[in-house]
């Protein structure tokens, strides 16, 4: 039986991942998109249910130990984030397509338990750009640069590891290119 690949959509640290998917929450609804559990707190907007899970330390522990997540990570190091793997599953097993926006560590793990899923890279236009959203306005000191910098450098070596590099020159252009990519993946 042929059944849906997963998508993993992941990328270097600001590379606008997170507007892709807010893109494609917008506008095209008909594409499952998982939804993470997470310990950060909501920003103004966001609605617990539907752009995450907002979850307190002890419950994001007890999914792990059950074994509920199919992957998860502490993201910059304050936040952890984690997949439900039920949904997920469920969602291939209806025949849809799940569509996972995750970090780099978070990729890898679904690389090793889910082999079959579609991995795809978002890149910057250029290095240069990236270091721009990077560092944006330069408030930050020379060390914290130098650690940024650092952190795009390794970040972006991870490009070979993908099945597919989607470059987000714009955001509408890259959601469009990922949704047909999607649907051409379908059985
Ligand atoms: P934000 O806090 O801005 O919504 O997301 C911060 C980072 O967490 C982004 O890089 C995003 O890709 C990552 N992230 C969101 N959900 C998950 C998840 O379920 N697993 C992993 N590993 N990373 C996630």
């Amino acid at each position: 039986m042929n059944r849906p690949r997963p998508v993993v959509l992941a990328g270097p640290t600001a590379v606008g991942k997170g507007t892709i998917s807010t893109y494609i929450r917008e506008n095209f609804p008909q594409v499952w998109l998982s939804i993470s559990a997470t310990t950060r707190p909501p920003r103004p907007g966001e609605i617990d249910g539907r752009h995450y899970y907002f979850v307190t330390a002890e419950q994001f522990d007890d999914m792990v130990e059950r074994g509920d997540m199919l992957e998860w990570a502490l993201v910059h190091g304050r936040h952890r984030y984690g997949t439900p793997r039920h949904a997920v599953e469920q969602a291939v097993a209806d025949g849809r397509t799940p569509l996972l926006e995750i970090d780099l560590q978070g990729a890898r793990q679904v690389r090793a338990s889910m082999p079959e899923a579609l991995f795809v890279f978002l890149a910057p236009p250029s290095w240069e750009e990236l270091i721009r959203r990077l560092i944006g306005r330069g408030t930050e000191g020379a060390e914290e640069r130098r650690r940024r910098l650092e952190t795009a450098r390794v970040e972006m070596a991870a490009a070979e590891e993908f099945d597919v590099v989607i470059v987000n020159d714009d955001v509408r252009r890259a959601a469009e290119e990922l949704v047909s990519l999607m649907r051409s993946q379908e059985p």
